[in-house]
């Protein structure tokens, strides 16, 4: 963001001839708005604004409806450029008018809230100074977690044994990972099943390392992204990754959760913000249009949803809490390849450490993995029956 000073500074005689000379000169070397240009591509939207001279501009995002402000300084308007722009790909509409004499002011409408970078790109083999908006979704997971744990359709949960083949993850003095999180994570699908509003489907069934394209043998990084591909071809609502920890201190215990919040999951280092995020409760509200639409037809397009994978997180965590030994009581951050994903929301749940023996004891006690599992799925009803009150209020 650019914000340019308006400080007015007191104005003497002689400043005032020298600031007459320099706004002609300014004037003569007003920047003209040439083109508007909107490109897309894979879900994300490109906004290009072609100027003649470099200007100063200033940015700011509003709610409801959303929208991103682009304030343009001694600017112009190329004649016959078109002040109004319909609908495309995330833009619903852009206006473009005069605000003053200064001020040129754009008022692009998004489809929802959305991420967005601002580039100044100088003139170079081009000779249009550009002003370069990129949108794109960043909470289609969260909405779809939290409109699908509300509606009357099914809700579906996949469920990722951690490592597998030939990967064995974390080994204990008795079990090791990869067989561990599988046993346990069979019994969780079992027990989602069992629920009339729940399903649940198996990132691996077998004692197999999960390829792209069902390869025998792949790196670590693919394999990563193979799961959460398998998520969302399957449907799934929310991934749950289930794994067992080893540390060098066999003294540390207990299970911990990580999930991410959307802004996490985007790319470290990059210059993406999002527009307005409005706090509530749950970070769930209904859109406007949504308001009179019964619960229990929602979709995700109703809503307005933000950081659902660290809200399932804490009601499973405080599930947990009542049965097996925990580290942190709310979701730790960290960015797992699996928890990556915008379009998925989603939980790692390291179920404790199978380097304390006492933790490990616990674990392969197939009553404690019971517990573990019972835990995980009254959380996700918990996590329900909050976000339908919080829904239900407004
Ligand atoms: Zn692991």
């Amino acid at each position: 963001m650019h914000n340019p000073s308006l400080k007015k500074k007191p104005i003497t005689l002689f400043a005032a001839i020298i600031l007459c000379c320099l706004f002609t000169s300014m004037a003569d070397s007003k920047s003209i708005l040439k083109d508007v240009r909107i490109n897309q591509s894979d879900g994300e939207t490109r906004l290009v604004l072609d100027l003649t001279e470099k200007v100063k501009y200033k940015l700011f995002t509003l709610n409801r409806p959303d929208r991103i402000v682009i304030d343009l300084y001694e600017t112009d308007l190329a004649k016959g450029l078109k002040t109004k722009i319909k609908k495309s790909g995330l833009i619903n509409e852009i206006r473009i008018a005069r605000n003053n004499s200064r001020r040129i002011r754009m008022v692009i409408e998004t489809s929802e809230i959305l991420f967005y970078r601002l580039s100044a790109i100088p003139k170079n083999s081009n000779p249009n100074h550009r002003l370069v908006i990129d949108l794109k979704k960043a909470f289609e997971g969260s909405k779809k977690l939290a409109a699908s744990s509300v509606n009357r359709k099914k809700f579906i949960v996949a469920i990722d044994p951690g490592h597998g083949g030939k990967d064995p993850g974390a080994q204990g003095s008795q079990v090791i990972e990869k067989d561990l999180v599988l046993k346990i994570s069979k019994k969780l699908k079992k027990l989602i099943d069992e629920e009339k509003t729940m399903s649940a489907f198996l990132i691996r069934d077998n004692d197999s390392f999960p390829c792209p394209g069902n390869k025998k043998n792949c790196r670590q990084q693919e394999s990563l992204s193979e799961r959460i591909s398998r998520a969302k071809k399957g449907g799934a609502d929310l991934l749950i990754s289930i794994h067992a920890d080893a540390f060098s201190d066999s003294s540390v215990r207990g299970a911990t959760l990580y999930a991410l919040s959307d802004a996490r999951k985007i790319r470290r280092g990059s210059d993406y913000k999002v527009m307005y995020r409005p706090k509530t409760k749950n970070n769930v509200r209904l859109q406007s249009k949504s308001s009179r639409k019964s619960l229990s037809r929602l979709t995700e397009d109703d809503l307005d949803a933000q950081d659902q994978s660290i809200e399932v997180g804490k009601h499973i965590l405080r599930e947990m809490m009542k049965e097996v030994r925990i580290r942190k009581k709310t979701p730790r951050e960290a960015e797992f390849a699996v928890l990556k994903s915008t379009s998925v929301a989603s939980v790692l749940i390291e179920t404790s450490y199978l380097s304390n023996k006492n933790d490990e004891k616990f674990l392969i006690n197939p009553r404690n993995q019971d517990k573990i599992v019972e835990a995980i799925v009254r959380g996700l009803k918990s996590y329900s029956a909050s976000i339908r009150k919080d829904l239900a209020k407004k």
